[in-house]
């Protein structure tokens, strides 16, 4: 026999005090040894990463809990022993929808625009895709089981 089983994953939502900046954000006002000057136009700077290593990045100063959101897990896993572990991971999809839901996410994020790394059932850290600033941590908290299906199965 087997089971289709999702779950729903509670996770705590750390929102993040983040300190540094983006290549975009690259100015001489911040000391940044990347910037030069514009061949093009005279007097004016430009960002030249290629001359001079680029200093931009983010390092994470800080956190603080604001809440918890409820991820489904997408996909129904399939298992043939009773007593085996299972683990659901929800999607990336299901994280950023449920972010948005809970008023984290602005409406028009997608999956695509927050990168996703770290362990479903510890620590996920979520950055933003375009230019890797941090944008939240989620910590594993709690997770219940739904939609306890019992399906037909061919056994040999
Ligand atoms: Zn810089
Ligand atoms: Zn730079």
């Amino acid at each position: 026999m087997s089971f289709n089983q999702k779950s729903t994953i509670t996770y705590t939502v750390w929102n993040l005090d983040v300190w540094g900046h983006g290549p975009d954000e690259c100015e001489d006002s911040l000391g940044c040894p990347c910037m030069a000057d514009d061949p093009d136009h005279e007097g004016q700077r430009i960002h030249d990463p290629d001359a001079h290593e680029c200093d931009a990045g983010y390092d994470v100063n800080d956190r603080c809990r604001v809440g918890t959101v409820e991820v489904q897990t997408d996909e129904t896993v399939n298992y043939t022993h009773p007593t085996a572990s299972v683990g659901w991971y929800p999607s990336d999809g299901a994280i950023v929808r449920a972010l948005i839901d809970a008023g984290y996410l602005k409406d028009a994020c997608t999956a695509s625009d927050v990168d996703i790394d770290g362990e479903s059932d510890g620590l996920l850290m979520l950055d933003e895709s375009q230019d890797g600033r941090p944008l939240f941590q989620l910590e594993y908290k709690s997770e219940t089981a739904v939609d306890v299906q019992h399906a037909v199965t061919v056994s040999p």
